[in-house]
């Protein structure tokens, strides 16, 4: 299978071949298409399967390709439990999106909030951050996620053993009620995992392993 069979965006699928990938990894053959077609999505997957590209390809496709709900909101929001994680995924993120015009912020404990703040109230279309720090934007409402398309939690798993559920929960109950919910955990069996997916995806949930 080749990315053209997934992926219908050109910007998308020049900066694809430009970053060397030759095919889709068995995550993203799996993922991309559900997520195109609108489901919100429970994944059980590790680091290095290719499921940072996994989510970021179809959510970048579809705010490509259709007009925003809100212009005063963000688009899609990432949740990620460390601030190397963060910056791991703002890189990913910037490779796929260097033929568009698309803008993405990072937002992690141990930076200056003034800038954060200034930085999130234009609006970049992505925000990617830890759940601590962007929990207290949400509270001192530096921004808005009223018109989000995407929330999406990568490593779950990881971000409810380091205590940041409440965090998560906080910020996902100020997101659009409309938006897509994609969360990537290695496990999808605890129980805390369950509790967390209840509070945070709304409504159906399509399983891929
Ligand atoms: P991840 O599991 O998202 O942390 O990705 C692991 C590594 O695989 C990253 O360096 C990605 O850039 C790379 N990668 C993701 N998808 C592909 C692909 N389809 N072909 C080759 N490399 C990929």
């Amino acid at each position: 299978p080749h990315f053209h069979e997934l992926i219908a965006d050109p910007q998308l699928l020049k900066a694809i071949d430009a970053h060397g990938y030759e095919q889709p990894t068995p995550v993203q053959l799996r993922a991309i298409p559900q997520v195109l077609a609108g489901k919100n999505l429970l994944v059980s997957s590790k680091t290095g399967s290719g499921k940072t590209a996994a989510f970021l390809l179809p959510a970048l496709q579809k705010i490509l390709t259709t007009p925003t709900s809100n212009p005063e909101s963000s688009r899609i929001l990432i949740l990620t439990p460390t601030r190397e994680l963060a910056r791991q995924i703002v890189k990913n993120a910037q490779q796929l999106l260097k033929f568009t015009h698309i803008k993405v912020g990072m937002v992690c404990g141990g930076e200056e909030f003034k800038y954060q703040k200034a930085m999130l109230r234009k609006n970049p279309e992505i925000v990617v951050g830890t759940p601590g720090r962007l929990a207290e934007h949400v509270t001192h409402k530096s921004t808005d996620f009223s018109g989000l398309d995407f929330l999406i939690l990568d490593e779950a798993d990881r971000m409810l053993e380091m205590g940041l559920s409440e965090d998560v929960m906080a910020i996902a109950k100020t997101c659009s009620a409309e938006r897509q919910t994609l969360l990537f955990s290695a496990t999808l069996e605890p129980q805390g995992i369950r509790h967390l997916i209840k509070q945070v995806v709304l409504g159906d949930a399509e399983e891929v392993v």
